[in-house]
Parts: structure tokens; sequence; C-alpha cells
């Protein structure tokens, strides 16, 4: 069976995939070894990715751009958004 998140869920998951980008990046700037900028790289490709699939309106499917600015309402279809609603 696939597991499957809710929004409010997936948001927690994108924020920390950032937080561990910019505590990987601090960590970098400490002890400068190449391969944490490597891991840097591969958590933000994979938020960018994760961002791209799963921050979408469970109405209409569009894209809901920057997490902080998006409120209780899809700006596309104007339906409320359902935080807890899970999907795939
Ligand atoms: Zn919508």
């Amino acid at each position: 069976m696939r597991r499957t998140w809710s929004l409010r869920e997936k948001k927690w998951i994108l924020n920390g995939l950032l937080c561990c980008a910019g505590v990987l990046i601090l960590f970098f700037g400490l002890i400068q070894f190449y391969w944490i900028l490597a891991l840097t790289a591969a958590v933000i490709v994979l938020f960018m990715v994760l961002f791209w699939n799963w921050w979408r309106c469970p109405a209409c499917g569009m894209h809901l751009g920057r997490m902080e600015a998006q409120g209780k309402f899809c700006t596309h279809c104007g339906q409320a958004i359902d935080w807890d609603k899970k999907q795939s």
C-alpha cells in the first residue's frame, strides 16, 4: 500500500528539508568538506521535486506557489484547502 500524506504533513516535510539544507550549509561553512556541499545539493533537489509534486491544491491540482504565502483558500480555484485530507 502506498503511504499517503496530508497537505499539513507534506508542509512539515518540506520545511524539514529546508532546515536540513540550512544546517548542512552551516556545517560546510565550518568544516568545508565537499561531500557536505554535494549532500546539500541533493537535499535541495529533493526539496524542489517534492515541492513541485506535493505543493498543490487538493481541489484543482494547481501549484500553490510560495509556502508561507498560502492561506486557507486556493488562489486558483478559490476552494478552501483541506490541510488534513490524505492524498497520494
Ligand atoms: Zn485550487
